[in-house]
């Protein structure tokens, strides 16, 4: 019998209310039980936003500082648990070992960032325009944000949310995607047990809750509860979209990190090695299950060919497997329901006109891969730009090369979908790549790099339907988690009055 998790409400580890759960199974081989998750209620959001509520009176007392202390408390645990909590993440999700493990790295990266930024979170001050008055700005917490999570990033996506949210002194409820339970636990565990060393006696429970279930209960609950002040979600965009009309009825503050259709650019005189590897890169890892992966390779036609034949044959040789066995290039897909959403795209390239099939198409069930969700690296040649796999997110081992014969008309195709996340030109001509990073319309541009790779002190987010405007990581979702607060302070002794004494 597998292991019955809990959920963390109000400092306690407890079962759900209705005491139901649900499996959470290992892609690469569905008869691997890794455990059983609560599939929590109404009523468990409820309690859990109650015990945030209240202690976000406390926890905003204490000093930021000290809210830095239990930070770094976190990432230090993390990594020591660096390479138990990457084997587990794999097992539950598929993606190999080396990314699960930079995955983590990133959780790693984001405490330090956020415990060190308990000692500037800076305010601003400006001269007043009277005399003997001071005006000041400073930031304040929000109250209790609800956190809404995917299955991708299980660990650095959280992370990215939850620890600068509460070094500003925010509470939180925690949702986690139903696919990646596990990690979610252990980064719970791992927040709670830091609370407990730093705070001791002055413990404060329900500083952080994790709320295990349902994104159409749970979720659900959490976008319309009158006590969740803030929202922060990275998903897909059609539940994006919704969690905004149940959120906007309440006027809460929703960020929203949703999909992506990430473009490679490769000009004739870009050093072809590196692009190539790149791509593969870009494309085939993460079994292309990121929001930044490589979607498209836009190709110079003066190249097109010689470069395509040789990424064929490099994409030809990738190793699909078990993730945490070594020489392992590429996992599956998450689950049975994503692998068939993929196969469902390539059937609709194979019939869009005059798209060329020439690589993979097809799930891969060879021997040891027959127990999981696998699909064998597909690329499609000779794609146009208008079709529905060059425009829309397929979040798989697909992708479609397009020709371009200019850098405007390349830059014209990458721009050419309702997405705006990440992006990528190869080229040793230093005019077209600043050409590049003034024109295309997304929110991370690479020179030289694969379209991932993001850093966790860079402003991070897209444009268009990939987001509504804000950004995670760095200095900047500092500005999501706070309110400023304008101070101004009069010590002239007499009431003056602002635009009219001085005029
Ligand atoms: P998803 O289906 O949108 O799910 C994301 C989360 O939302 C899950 O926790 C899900 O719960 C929950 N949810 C589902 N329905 C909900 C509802 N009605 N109200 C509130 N929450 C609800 O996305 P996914 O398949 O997990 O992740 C893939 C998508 O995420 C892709 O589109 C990808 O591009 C995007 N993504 C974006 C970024 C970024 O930063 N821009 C990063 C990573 C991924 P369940 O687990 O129960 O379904
Ligand atoms: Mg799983």
């Amino acid at each position: 019998m597998a292991e019955k998790y809990k959920n963390l409400i109000n400092g306690k580890w407890v079962e759900p209310t209705g005491g139901k759960y649900i499996e959470n199974r290992n892609p690469a081989n569905w008869d691997d039980v890794i455990g059983l998750y609560p599939a929590s209620t109404v009523e468990d959001v409820d309690t859990a936003v109650a015990a945030a509520k209240a202690a976000f009176e406390k926890w905003r007392l204490v000093p930021a500082p000290k809210r830095g202390d239990v930070l770094k408390i976190v990432g230090d645990k993390m990594l020591t648990r660096k390479d138990e909590i990457a084997f587990e993440m794999t097992r539950e999700m598929g993606k190999v070992f080396a990314e699960t493990k930079g995955d983590t790295q990133e959780g790693i990266d984001t405490a330090y960032y956020a415990a060190s930024e308990g000692r500037r979170l800076f305010g601003l001050n400006a001269p007043s325009e009277l005399p003997n008055k001071m005006n000041l700005s400073f930031r304040v917490p929000i109250g209790v944000g609800g956190f809404i999570t995917p299955w991708n990033f299980p660990m650095a996506i959280p992370t990215w949310k939850l620890f600068p949210a509460l070094i500003c002194g925010n509470t939180a409820v925690f949702k986690p995607a139903e696919l990646t339970p596990k990690t979610a636990h252990t980064l719970v565990e791992i927040i709670d047990e830091a609370m407990h060393e730093v705070l001791g006696r002055d413990y404060i429970p329900g500083v952080i809750n994790l709320v295990h279930g349902k994104g159409s209960i749970i979720g659900e609950r959490i976008s319309n509860h009158p006590d969740i002040d803030l929202i922060s979600f990275t998903g897909s965009t059609a539940v994006g979209k919704r969690i905004n009309e149940v959120a906007g009825a309440s006027l809460k503050r929703v960020s929203l990190e949703l999909g992506g259709k990430n473009a490679q650019i490769v000009m004739d005189d870009a050093n072809q090695e590196l692009a190539l590897e790149a791509v593969l890169w870009g494309a085939f890892g993460t079994t292309g299950q990121r929001c930044t992966a490589t979607s498209r390779l836009i190709l110079h036609e003066k190249i097109y060919d010689e470069f395509l034949e040789k990424l064929i044959a490099r994409a030809g040789k990738l190793k699909l497997g078990y993730g945490n066995d070594k020489g392992v290039d590429v996992g599956p897909c998450v689950s049975e329901s994503q692998r068939k959403t993929v196969d469902e795209y390539v059937q609709i390239g194979k019939n869009e006109d005059k798209a060329k099939l020439v690589l993979g198409g097809e799930f891969a069930s060879d021997g040891t891969l027959k127990g999981g969700w696998f699909y064998k690296p597909t690329i499609f040649a000779d794609v146009k730009p208008e079709m529905r796999i060059a425009k829309e997110e397929i979040f798989g081992p697909v992708l479609a090369v397009i020709k371009t014969n200019s850098l405007e008309d390349a830059v014209n195709i990458l721009n050419n979908t309702k997405y705006g996340l990440s992006s990528s030109i190869f080229t040793n001509n230093v005019n077209d790549a600043f050409r590049a990073v003034r024109d295309i319309r997304a929110g991370i541009t690479y020179v030289n790099g694969a379209t991932i790779g993001a850093e966790a002190h860079m402003p991070f987010g897209g444009v268009k339907e990939t987001g509504n405007g804000h950004r995670e990581g760095g200095w900047t979702v500092y500005d999501f988690y706070t309110e400023w607060k304008a101070v101004y302070i009069d010590y002239s002794g007499k009431l003056q009055r602002a635009q009219i004494d001085n005029y």
